[in-house]
């Protein structure tokens, strides 16, 4: 990939636009590099997502750059990660567009590899799909964008605890010596970091995030792609190849919920097909209307609105999981597979949006 039209090769030290000096490497996706730096002006910790060169690639980066100036324009930004500045590099593969982000800490995906099965406590879990859910509101209503990427590593823990009297440099610097001198995976270190981060050694319900990753996103009334959201976490209207909207977040965020409290796969299965009869035994029949309303309808029901290939099918609705596999006592199961079945609604116009979601008694609970 470091290759013309690829990413730019970038070494410690390197100093970005004469302002942002590279500490270490944060962090890769298919679309960038992103670099720990210090702004050399106001002294300042960021994160430089250095986009890929070729045309594609340029293009995602001008469409990220516009969604971000949207969400940096409001004031309620608070739930989203923020853009500080902006600049292009060229180099030996092309030239780069370069986005200058607020620096945040590791992603939701490390704490799974960090406190294994069953995950976090159902009170750090709450609080922080209400985070989510709180950005997800002031995107879709105020922002009018789909993110379309709802997922564990989109989601990043904040360095700076809104509500904490810890000092906010303090976490930074174990963030920036933790990155430069050790594997961000290693269980004992992530431990560590979010007991720092949350200000209160031991105790990780206060900790707060951030959804990062615009780099997928489209507005309600433009979109850029029709194939959108990592496959596990794709909405039913998208599997069929369906119309979406803001409400395709929604059933992402119901996936992120399943995995994070109890390593729930049962939505979270990679072939298409075994995915749709997963979601039918929990969640039940799909109306032959939805069923057939998609581009991809036909490759895998039939005229009459029946899964192909797959024969029989092992229906165990939500509460029942939630209680005969999980042990869940039953008042928590009725709210709990109530709150999640509002969000995994077949029709996306009738699926709860993040601000009735937000009003739910089981994240009160
Ligand atoms: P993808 O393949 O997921 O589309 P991408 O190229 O669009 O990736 P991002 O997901 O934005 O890139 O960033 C890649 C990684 O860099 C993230 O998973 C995260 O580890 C790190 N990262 C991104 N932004 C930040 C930030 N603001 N602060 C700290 N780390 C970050
Ligand atoms: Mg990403
Ligand atoms: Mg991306």
């Amino acid at each position: 990939d470091y290759c013309y039209g690829g990413y730019h090769p970038i070494q410690v030290g390197d100093v970005f636009n004469k302002r942002y000096k590279v500490l270490s490497k944060l962090g890769w996706g298919y679309f960038s590099t992103v670099w720990l730096c210090i702004d050399l002006r106001s002294g300042r910790h960021v994160a430089v997502k250095v986009l890929k060169s070729g045309a594609g690639f340029t293009q995602a980066g001008q469409d990220e750059l516009t969604l971000l100036r949207c969400v940096t324009r409001n004031p309620l930004k608070g739930r989203i990660v923020q853009l500080l500045d902006e600049f292009k590099i060229a180099g030996v593969n092309g030239i780069h567009i370069c986005l200058v982000l607020e620096l945040l800490g590791p992603d939701l995906r490390c704490w799974q590899v960090c406190f294994g099965n069953p995950g976090l406590s159902l009170t750090c879990v709450k609080h922080v799909i209400t985070q989510v859910l709180e950005g997800l509101e002031y995107l879709h209503r105020h922002c009018k964008i789909i993110h379309t990427d709802i997922k564990p590593e989109n989601i990043l823990l904040c360095l700076t605890p809104q509500s904490s009297s810890h000092p906010p440099g303090g976490a930074i610097q174990t963030y920036s010596s933790v990155i430069k001198t050790t594997m961000l995976q290693d269980p004992v270190i992530v431990y560590y970091f979010y007991a720092e981060a949350a200000g209160k050694p031991g105790n990780l319900d206060n900790i707060t995030v951030k959804i990062a990753d615009l780099g997928s996103s489209c507005w309600v009334y433009k979109h850029f792609c029709q194939e959108i959201q990592t496959r596990q976490y794709r909405s039913l209207e998208v599997l069929l190849g369906s119309e979406y909207g803001p409400p395709a977040d929604i059933w992402s965020v119901a996936c992120l919920v399943s995995l994070q409290t109890f390593r729930f796969v049962g939505l979270t299965i990679s072939i298409i097909l075994d995915h749709l009869a997963h979601i039918i035994e929990l969640l039940g029949m799909i109306p032959v209307s939805v069923a057939l309303s998609g581009k991809y309808s036909y490759e895998y029901f039939n005229h009459k609105g029946d899964l192909r290939r797959i024969a029989i099918l092992r229906p165990w609705g939500l509460y029942e999981v939630l209680v005969e596999k999980y042990d869940f006592l039953l008042r928590e199961a009725s709210l709990f597979s109530d709150f999640l079945l509002q969000m995994l609604d077949f029709l996306p116009e009738r699926r709860t949006t993040a601000a009735q979601c937000l009003k739910h008694p089981w994240l009160k609970l």
